[in-house]
């Protein structure tokens, strides 16, 4: 998919931005190709024929899903489940992550970008990690810069998140 997408944006010279989106929130494309996912899922599909190379894929995503879905004794003790880095990587993604309000807001997921903590806004990255008060307390877990430590500094970081009750994991 992503080849095919790559192919077409250079063959009409457009730049393509593709954002995460929350699931299983009320934005209207994104519950239909939902509703119509769930639907192809419970057709019968034991008589639709497919190729090697999906035969193969299919396999290994499943095996892959299944390992991934389940947290080593070392994961776990870090902190750093999926769920930890799918939050990490959206913030790396210029902040765009449900945790953060204003990202909430500018989908149309909330009425308002506030921070929940302290009520300013908006809470954008740079409110998360340099001016919101209630993290003040929190900032000495990372050793560095907040934006450089999202990068070089996870496990900090993800326990700064935890600390400062934005992580919406235990
Ligand atoms: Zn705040």
């Amino acid at each position: 998919m992503w080849t095919l997408i790559h192919q077409i944006c250079s063959r009409n010279a457009t730049n393509l931005h593709i954002p995460w989106i929350p699931g299983h929130c009320g934005i209207a494309g994104n519950d239909e190709a939902d509703h119509l996912a769930n639907q192809g899922q419970i057709e019968d599909q034991r008589e639709v024929e497919i190729d090697l190379k999906t035969a193969k894929a299919v396999s290994k995503r499943h095996v892959l899903d299944t390992s991934r879905n389940t947290p080593t004794p070392h994961s776990r003790q870090r902190g750093r489940s999926v769920a930890t880095r799918v939050v990490l990587t959206q913030l790396r993604c210029n902040g765009e992550s449900p945790i953060l309000q204003k990202y909430l807001y500018d989908i149309g997921a909330s009425p308002s970008d506030a921070c929940l903590q302290c009520g300013q806004s908006p809470e954008d990255l740079h409110h998360a990690l340099y001016n919101c008060p209630e993290v003040d307390f929190f900032q000495s877990l990372i050793p560095g810069d907040p934006m450089e430590s999202l990068w070089e500094s996870p496990v900090e970081m993800i326990e700064f998140l935890r600390v400062s009750q934005r992580l919406p994991i235990a």
